[in-house]
């Protein structure tokens, strides 16, 4: 399998550092050809500007959306960009690792998103009509590949529970995992999660490594989240609302979306 690992830590000897050390080495063992996208380290542009569009005339004022379909179609997004659009289509696994950082992706990571899963790429796929929403969810220019992420968190893993403060982490994580992975047509890994990684530290750091081992051995039976596909007949077009009766009319919210929890629901 060819493994793409995005990987957003500022510092190379930190808990995530090692961790992605620990990863590479694991995929490597198994036979897995891997490459590292190191944001950091490469000193990543996060933000989209008009740096961005070199063929936008300078008198027009900038639509991010418009500008990044008319430099997908002529060929004019940045150098840096298309290398990691065509590391994308390479990868047939994909894997953004980070540390939680305000219940969410660093921001250099949001920005490698913003950028790199351009229109035409990522969104803006197939026909959009009054009949269809395009190629997404479950669809599109990723369809047929796998995505996980690696995250750690400061946090206890009773703070990320159903009942817990913080919200439950697989909620916090769907943005990321349903509207940024599943969307350009990924199937997603459920995530692997370190917590209480600062308190712990370095006594937790040997579990850690061996529970993220033993995931990656497992990559090729783990089962995908069960997002349900755009155009797989569950949802109402053009609305895109959920069918009535795949779930009660009370119940709300992400698990709607995940076909055997909205069954449940049921
Ligand atoms: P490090 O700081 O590198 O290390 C943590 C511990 O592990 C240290 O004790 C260190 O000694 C030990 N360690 C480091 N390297 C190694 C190694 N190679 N081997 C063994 N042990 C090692 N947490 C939440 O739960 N929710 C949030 O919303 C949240 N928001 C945050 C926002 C910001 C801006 C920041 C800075 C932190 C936030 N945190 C949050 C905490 C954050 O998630 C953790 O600090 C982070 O996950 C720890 O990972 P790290 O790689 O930075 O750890």
């Amino acid at each position: 399998m060819k493994v793409l690992l995005v990987f957003a830590h500022p510092e190379p000897r930190s808990f995530n550092g090692a961790l992605r050390d620990v990863a590479v080495a694991e995929l490597s063992a198994r036979g897995h050809e891997v490459q590292v996208s190191d944001l950091y380290a490469a000193g990543w542009k996060p933000a989209v500007d008009r740096a961005d569009f070199p063929g936008l005339d300078g008198d027009r004022p900038l639509q991010p959306s418009r500008a990044s379909k008319q430099a997908f179609l002529a060929g004019e997004l940045t150098p840096d960009v298309t290398a990691e659009q065509e590391k994308l289509r390479w990868a047939d696994l994909l894997i953004l690792q980070f540390p939680l950082w305000w219940f969410t992706m660093p921001a250099i990571l949001k920005g490698w998103v913003d950028r790199v899963f351009s229109y035409g790429f990522a969104y803006g796929v197939g026909e959009h009509s009054d009949k269809r929403w395009g190629d997404r969810y479950g669809e599109g220019t990723l369809a047929g590949k796998r995505a996980m992420l690696i995250v750690t968190a400061g946090g206890w893993p009773e703070h990320y529970s159903a009942r817990g403060i913080n919200g439950p982490i697989d909620d916090l994580l769907f943005p990321i995992n349903h509207g940024i992975l599943h969307y350009p047509g990924y199937e997603v890994l459920p995530p692997f999660v370190a917590y209480k990684v600062d308190l712990l530290g370095e006594a937790a750091f040997g579990a850690a490594a061996s529970a993220l081992r033993q995931r990656l051995a497992a990559l090729e039976t783990t089962p995908p989240i069960a997002y349900r596909q755009q155009n797989g007949g569950d949802y109402l077009v053009p609305t895109m609302e959920l069918k009535p009766g795949l779930a009660p009319p009370t119940a709300n919210g992400f698990a709607l979306h995940v076909g055997a929890a909205a069954r449940e629901l049921g």
